[in-house]
């Protein structure tokens, strides 16, 4: 194996010289994934939010701009926060996904094919935002599903068939189907009882 000396002079493995892509796929997936899960989470926040402002207390929908837009309503005028939160989520669904094989690549893949669309909806959104210049002479953004079903809903609904395939995804990552050898990162649970079992033995 190539080595390297470090100021010590302690002889250390190359793997400082892994790409960051393989270090976020490898040894940094398991924090990765949780960091992820945390922003993707935070966007459900401000969807429930949402939801609770127009249903619970019946705010009218141009009024209920879920949590960051209550103190900064532009974010939401502007389409910013939810087109941030569609980039960093197509992002994030890109670059981790190395780290999954087998069963859980493709459901992590699924995730990712429907976050694409998802993300083009608010392309539209925020260029027309933008551009002020909305499709079709509509009073507000509009984004092509949007002609068929009510914005709010139709983005709980993109939410949850992003969200959905993505917990799978990290269900069969944690729990790797028979017959599937764990993934090179640290999320397995499997990989765990196998360590202890070795370490007691
Ligand atoms: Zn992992």
């Amino acid at each position: 194996m190539a080595t390297s000396a470090n100021v010590h002079g302690h002889i250390l493995p190359i793997s400082s010289h892994e790409t960051l892509s393989e270090k976020l796929n490898g040894r940094w997936h398991e924090k990765a994934l949780w960091g992820f899960m945390a922003i993707v989470l935070a966007h459900w926040g401000e969807h429930f939010a949402q939801a609770y402002q127009i249903w619970v207390l019946g705010w009218p929908p141009s009024k209920a701009n879920g949590i960051l837009g209550l103190w900064y309503p532009w974010l939401i005028k502007s389409e910013a926060l939810h087109y941030g939160y569609a980039v960093v989520m197509l992002i994030g669904l890109w670059v981790l996904r190395k780290g999954f094989a087998g069963r859980s690549h493709t459901w992590w893949m699924v995730a990712f094919w429907i976050q694409v669309w998802h993300h083009f909806e608010h392309f539209l959104l925020i260029s027309q935002a933008t551009l002020h210049h909305n499709l079709m002479g509509k009073p507000v953004p509009f984004s092509v599903l949007q002609f068929f079903f009510p914005r709010v809903q139709l983005h709980l609904f993109y939410n949850a068939v992003v969200f959905i395939p993505m917990v799978i995804a990290m269900y069969y990552h944690m729990f790797p189907p028979k017959g599937e050898a764990p993934a090179a990162c640290t999320c397995s649970r499997y990989k765990d009882e196998k360590e202890e079992a070795e370490s007691h033995a």
